[in-house]
């Protein structure tokens, strides 16, 4: 039973690699964007509060996202092992995240950092679609999809995010790059840091995932 928490630019795969560890290995996927859906359609007070702030694009206040997290964690199987994904999003976030894991009973065994050049993230953007629904992501040469334009797990039709154009990569690239370095130079102290390369396939990396974090 693991607790694993995975950062990465997008474009990295982090999402289809820990697609794989729900699959194969039975972990649980812990986001904050399913949870502030999943509340707001449960209409959960904070989440009516966190909604003002998601739905126009901003970022969610620390307190806020944190005090939901640690109520959301509850649904999951503490049997499992979790996966916790780009829930730290920036340095004043980790103690928060250190109290989160402590109430919850679990220990950090390692954060996974997917790194990817800038070549090569635009190069995989430009070929991504999502789906507006579920939120699954398809790429033309690495996923894609079974039936051309619609999204595997519920049907619905694949869209290109408009933040897909090189310009819009480049500039989300930059506020990635200055947010993530305090994030993994805090758990690189605390020697539980994995950096995993994201340009091979995606079996490749997860081999090394595997491999790295002893499964
Ligand atoms: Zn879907």
């Amino acid at each position: 039973m693991k607790t694993i928490l995975f950062h990465g630019p997008s474009g990295s795969g982090k999402d289809t690699q820990v697609e794989l560890l729900v699959q194969k290995y039975e972990f649980e996927n812990i986001g904050t964007g399913e949870m502030f859906r999943r509340m707001y359609k449960d209409a959960d007070i904070e989440s009516i509060k966190a909604y003002q702030y998601w739905s126009k694009g901003h970022f969610v206040p620390n307190e806020l996202t944190y005090s939901m997290l640690n109520r959301w964690v509850r649904r999951f199987d503490i049997s499992k092992s979790w996966a916790f994904v780009s829930v730290v999003r920036d340095a004043g976030q980790i103690p928060l995240f250190d109290e989160l894991l402590k109430n919850s009973g679990r220990h950090l065994d390692a954060v996974v950092h997917f790194t990817l050049s800038q070549e090569k993230a635009i190069e995989r953007m430009s070929l991504r679609k999502i789906c507006p629904y579920c939120d699954a992501t398809y790429h033309q040469i690495y996923k894609p999809e079974s039936v051309s334009g619609y999204c595997d797990k519920c049907g619905t039709k694949l869209i290109q995010r408009e933040d897909d154009q090189p310009e819009k990569i480049k500039l989300r690239l930059k506020v990635y790059e200055n947010t993530i370095v305090p994030i993994v130079q805090e758990y690189s102290k605390r020697g539980i840091l994995i950096e995993i390369d994201a340009s091979p396939s995606i079996e490749e990396i997860h081999r090394e995932l595997i491999a790295k974090l002893g499964l």
